[in-house]
């Protein structure tokens, strides 16, 4: 394993990019520390018996407000986790643009051991804490999923939080990833793997790039491996198998199931609904759970937990790509290994910034008490019709049908969140990689986002007059 703590990485990457950039020792000190940590404990009624329950929220920067990260349940949660990963959502939402500070939320439980009542009064009696301490609400800190969590537990926070302030008209926007129903947005929920997708597809889209690592470009015909079958890692596999490429293994923590001609994702999805397992599917060969991430693939996406990279089996790892959908997959010393092989690696700040683009995006429709596309979308088919109808009369000319119907169509809410999300992580991808073109001395993609981001939030603070 590492010999770095998660938030020492962090930190570690952090300094290799501060140092391409000229700003004071004070400024990058401050853009660096968590600001904010809350560490809890408190009872819950599990059963006959009270469970002492451990959790944490850090806000790592204020220098955009609201804060914004996930929440995630797991017994690896703890305080330097949780700071890391902070942190990282500090860096992701300013290369993608998303007005917010970083923050996240653990709780140290394992969410398969407790019931859905159960889970329910943890997580309210963790919201309330938030409340309490002045750590949620719309314009001071905003929670979303993370790994263990989904909508079903945004719901809840949403309910408890909206119970306390129950006059508060903009409360919907104190949570993100709830269910459409409960003021969420469509497309939320593959958000994470679609911009993983957009991301990659953009980088496979480069002549040059592609050609560096023998491969042709596009994502079509393209094998892919991933690690974790959670929500990003099977809606990833799904845009990456829509789009013609080859999911060939899918690897979980009980085992891999690889199959050379590519696994069907639905029916793997099915299979894991019906059995609990990723093993013993039709077709596919059971390897160990830790082969997994050492297949010959062109793009690993490894997309579950962090450090599952490491000094330990970085050099079996065969793939040309690693698209880092999970937060810090790879550590420091895996990452050495990895860039002196040439595999390159789209970072996670980047990458998987697709889950707090759309979380955004939920946000804005929150506190706009209006949904995407309901003002215009019939105001556009109604122009649209007329302008096609005016140039079928003067050209005497008809338009076949499908295509009228194509370009006739108003754009749907989920439309418009597709599309939002595209063209963030398209002009992301170009920032980056502008950057590490510009600079001769970076030398990886992982440090010219963090100085895209660095510059952004230097420039931030800068603005506010504080720093000389
Ligand atoms: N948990 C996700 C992440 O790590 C999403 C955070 C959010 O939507 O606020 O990026």
């Amino acid at each position: 394993m590492s010999q770095f703590s998660f938030f020492q990485s962090v930190s570690n990457y952090f300094d290799n990019a501060a140092q391409h950039l000229k700003y004071p020792k004070g400024l990058l000190d401050q853009i660096k520390v968590p600001n904010n940590v809350l560490s809890l404990k408190f009872p819950v009624k599990i059963g006959s018996k009270i469970e002492i329950i451990e959790a944490y929220r850090v806000q790592h920067s204020h220098h955009k407000v609201p804060c914004k990260g996930g929440i995630r349940y797991a017994m690896g949660v703890n305080q330097d986790e949780v700071t890391a990963l902070a942190a990282l959502m500090t860096f992701k939402c300013a290369i993608v643009d998303v007005p917010f500070g970083g923050a996240k939320g653990g709780i140290r439980i394992e969410a398969k051991n407790y019931t859905d009542t159960q889970l329910q009064r943890i997580t309210r009696r963790y919201t309330t804490e938030l409340i309490k301490k002045n750590f949620i609400g719309p314009g001071i800190d905003v929670p979303a999923p993370d790994y263990g969590t989904g909508a079903k537990e945004m719901a809840w926070i949403l309910d408890t939080y909206s119970t306390f302030n129950p006059n508060q008209i903009d409360a919907y926007g104190c949570v993100t990833g709830k269910p459409v129903a409960l003021g969420g947005i469509r497309g939320r929920t593959e958000a994470t793997g679609l911009g993983v997708f957009y991301g990659i597809r953009e980088f496979c889209r480069l002549k040059d790039e592609m050609k560096a690592l023998g491969l042709t470009t596009g994502v079509e015909g393209k094998t892919v491996v991933i690690q974790g079958f959670g929500n990003v890692g099977y809606w990833s596999a799904k845009f990456f198998h829509d789009a013609g490429a080859i999911v060939t293994g899918i690897a979980e923590y009980d085992g891999t199931v690889y199959n050379a001609k590519g696994l069907d994702i639905d029916a793997l999805l099915k299979h894991v609904k019906a059995t609990g397992s990723i093993k013993k599917f039709k077709g596919a060969k059971n390897l160990p759970s830790a082969e997994g991430l050492e297949l010959e693939c062109d793009i690993l996406i490894p997309a579950a937990i962090e450090n599952v990279i490491h000094k330990g089996n970085a050099k079996n790892v065969k793939a040309k790509i690693i698209g880092e959908a999970a937060n810090g997959p790879i550590t420091p010393d895996g990452e050495k290994i990895l860039l002196k092989k040439k595999v390159v690696i789209l970072p996670d700040t980047f990458l998987n910034a697709g889950g707090v683009t759309v979380s955004y995006f939920e946000w804005l429709k929150n506190l706009s008490h209006v949904r995407f596309g309901r003002m215009d979308k019939r105001f556009y088919e109604n122009s649209t019709t007329l302008m096609l109808d005016t140039v079928e009369r003067v050209t005497n000319k008809k338009v076949n049908q499908r295509d009228r119907k194509q370009i006739v169509k108003g754009a749907d809410e989920v439309d418009l969140v597709y599309s939002g999300l595209e063209e963030t992580m398209i002009s992301a991808f170009h920032a980056i990689r502008d950057t590490h073109k510009r600079k001769k001395d970076i030398t990886d993609l992982r440090t010219a986002a963090f100085v895209v981001s660095i510059d952004k939030i230097a420039t931030s603070y800068l603005s506010l007059g504080i720093f000389p």
